[in-house]
């Protein structure tokens, strides 16, 4: 099977549409992705046919609900090949993933601990871990980078010590593209006892996650940078840790047994996942996993590396322009800076344009600092983007450079 690629645009209605009179070249899927019709359809299907409250009713419509808000949860299990489903938490995305972990270490950490990230983090794998850090008494360690804007394995490996209780990090970059060696970092950490989170927010859409090859304890992925809807994320960890983690947020669905004087806690994956959950968003979720299950991951991945080859190529060749972020692998990511001129005005150029990148810090301000930039303008690819896009982009880029000199 091959890359269909206009079949695949076709799926997605907002391709078609024009920016400023301007067919749409969508280059900010780091941020979050586009969504197919089967996506869209899903969430409607939901609304219009078996929207209710899970887990409670006795009737038909909440029996129907439940069904498919628990099937959405084992396509997950099968995506990342969970070990069993009470291993798949649903949350809010990403960031609230990595808080539920970062809220649990806090209670567990203690002056003397230290916890370990790496300097290409995004806020959300930094400022929870500085918090819990703060809040505990543990020493947050960063591990350098490269100029290449890979980390440093050496330097790495270096700073893990039996103090080391927690490892938190990137599987790709959201700001460079870098590609971590998760598996053989996971490996390291796990060696010195340490447990092990992986930011999977950037690592998911690009091809099969397999969390128990990856050897780490928790991996956390958001479903909107994986053609799926807004506010649905998860939190994957070895059920063996989660059955005990500190409880998150408290209320209805997460308890056993209430009085007014105390409450126990139920069990996986119940424990953690208080209130009402995004029940659309996790049947849309499941939906997106479905849909991109459905296509050739080998093919994938080799238009995503045609994509981001071409894209290399030809900012190479771009008098003026220099790429932040030259990691030997990398993936669906270019970042750069135009010479005298200001990431900001970039993009606003490129806009008026049609043509849609992220401009500034990427939620990455110390790393932006280490790399002595102010920000960066980032074009990010998708599976359905073409290398006639790419080609736009660096149409457009001249014509900001020639605006901007
Ligand atoms: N980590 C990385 C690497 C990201 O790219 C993002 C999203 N930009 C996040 C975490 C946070 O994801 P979310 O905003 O979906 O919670």
């Amino acid at each position: 099977m091959s890359l269909d690629l206009n079949g695949l645009r076709a799926q997605f209605p907002i391709l078609s549409r024009q920016v400023d009179g301007k067919p749409l070249v969508y280059l900010d899927n780091a941020a979050t992705t586009q969504k197919p019709q089967a996506v869209i359809d899903a969430l409607v299907n939901f609304y219009t046919q078996c929207n209710a409250n899970v887990h409670r009713g006795a009737h038909a419509l909440s029996d129907e609900a439940t069904r498919r808000y628990e099937q959405a949860r084992d396509v997950v299990a099968d995506f990342i090949r969970a070990g069993s489903r009470q291993e798949v938490i649903w949350t809010s995305g990403t960031t609230e993933a990595i808080n539920i972990v970062a809220n649990g270490m806090a209670q567990r950490l203690q002056p003397g601990d230290e916890v370990l990230v790496t300097e290409m983090e995004h806020h959300a794998n930094l400022v929870t871990w500085q918090q819990a850090c703060l809040r505990s008494g543990a020493q947050l360690k960063v591990a350098p980078i490269l100029d290449s804007g890979e980390l440093d394995v050496d330097a790495f490996n270096a700073l893990l010590s039996p103090q080391t209780r927690f490892v938190a990090l990137p599987h790709v970059s959201n700001a460079l593209g870098t590609v971590n060696p998760i598996q053989s970092l996971a490996a390291s950490a796990k060696a010195v006892g340490a447990l092990v989170l992986i930011d999977g927010a950037q690592g998911i859409a690009h091809g099969q996650v397999d969390v128990q090859a990856i050897g780490c304890d928790f991996y956390a992925f958001s479903g909107h940078k994986l053609f799926g809807p807004t506010g649905i994320g998860v939190l994957w960890g070895r059920q063996t840790i989660l059955e005990d983690w500190p409880v998150w947020q408290t209320g209805g669905e997460m308890i056993a047994k209430v009085s007014y004087e105390c409450a126990t806690w139920g069990t996986l994956p119940n424990r953690l996942e208080a209130g009402t959950p995004n029940i659309a968003g996790a049947i849309g979720m499941a939906a997106a996993i479905s849909w991109f299950m459905s296509l050739d991951v080998a093919a994938v991945q080799a238009h995503e590396k045609a994509l981001l080859a071409s894209a290399t190529e030809q900012a190479q060749a771009f008098e003026g322009l220099k790429i932040i972020g030259t990691a030997k692998d990398k993936i669906g990511v270019l970042s750069f800076v135009l010479d005298g001129s200001h990431p900001a005005d970039v993009g606003f150029i490129l806009d008026r344009q049609g043509v849609a990148i992220r401009t500034g810090d990427h939620c990455a301000q110390p790393l932006m600092r280490r790399l002595n930039v102010p920000g960066t303008a980032r074009a990010s690819f998708s599976i359905y983007n073409s290398l006639d896009e790419v080609d736009v982009l660096f149409k457009a880029l001249k014509k900001a450079q020639s605006m901007l000199a």
